[in-house]
């Protein structure tokens, strides 16, 4: 690691990032990537206790947790993009509002460049079936944001297959069923394997129901992974099943 990257690194960490990893962008067009070679994914963590606690419905304390790490990715990455800035890079932080200024502007994707493709370049983790990152340490109990930058960061090996193997938990938990059981690979449409429409339709019942709230927000497919289960679960108390092979939310 050369000393921009630790410098990034320990930076990100400190100010309370849960993961940070940094990605090689040069194979993916120039027009996707805002120009940039170079992508930091940047991941914040929900308190497990709070993922437990919406096995049966999400909850009004999931949703404060959820616009509260919302906040926390905007300042990670608009620090993280100063910094570069500072030391005479280029560096774009994809905050909400940027992307928001994206979307006005005609842009047809959400983001310059998705977070989620930023995250697997970058090593972080790899795509589920139910269209989430799923990471080794959190499972899919993250949310995550990035920076497109020129900085001449050390790149990690990227991820560009999916672990879920034969597991089919998100799946069988959905209730839009809009898991549709296809593996995820790097470059795969997402259309092929997550349907957003019936994801949006079943969450926005899920918040009326769970807080009353008129938003999309549902986090079963979080909840039921056996990935985010070995975060979230203390490992005396969880079934041996937990294993290897095993539009927000
Ligand atoms: S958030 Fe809910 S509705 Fe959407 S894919 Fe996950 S489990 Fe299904
Ligand atoms: S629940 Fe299973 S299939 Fe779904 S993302 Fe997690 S490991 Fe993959």
């Amino acid at each position: 690691m050369n000393d921009i990257s630790g410098f990034m690194r320990d930076e990100l960490l400190c100010h309370g990032a849960a993961l940070v990893g940094f990605g090689d962008l040069s194979a993916l067009p120039p027009g996707e990537r805002a120009g940039m070679p170079v992508g930091v994914a940047v991941a914040v963590v929900y308190p497990g206790d709070v993922i437990r606690r919406i096995a049966n419905g999400p909850t009004a304390e999931y949703r404060e947790h959820y616009d509260r790490l919302n906040e926390k990715l905007d300042m990670l990455v608009t620090l993280g993009a100063d910094a570069l800035k500072a030391l005479g890079y280029q560096a774009i932080p994809q905050t909400r509002e940027v992307v928001r200024r994206g979307a006005n502007a005609g842009q047809d994707a959400e983001t310059l460049l998705p977070h989620k493709t930023v995250a697997t370049r970058a090593g972080l983790g790899w795509i589920g079936k139910c269209a989430l990152l799923v990471t080794r340490e959190y499972g899919s109990a993250v949310r995550i944001s990035s920076i497109l930058t020129d900085a001449p960061l050390k790149t990690a090996r990227p991820v560009d297959g999916s672990r879920c193997g034969s597991c089919t938990a998100c799946a069988e938990a959905c209730p839009g069923h809009a898991v549709l059981g296809r593996e995820w690979s790097a470059g795969i449409p997402r259309e092929e394997f997550y349907d957003a429409e019936l994801c949006r339709t079943a969450a926005r019942k899920q918040s009326l129901a769970g807080f009353g709230a008129d938003i999309s927000l549902c986090g079963k497919c979080i909840e039921i992974c056996p990935h985010t289960r070995k975060y979230i679960i203390p490992s005396a108390s969880r079934p041996d099943s937990l294993g290897e092979d095993a539009p927000d939310r």
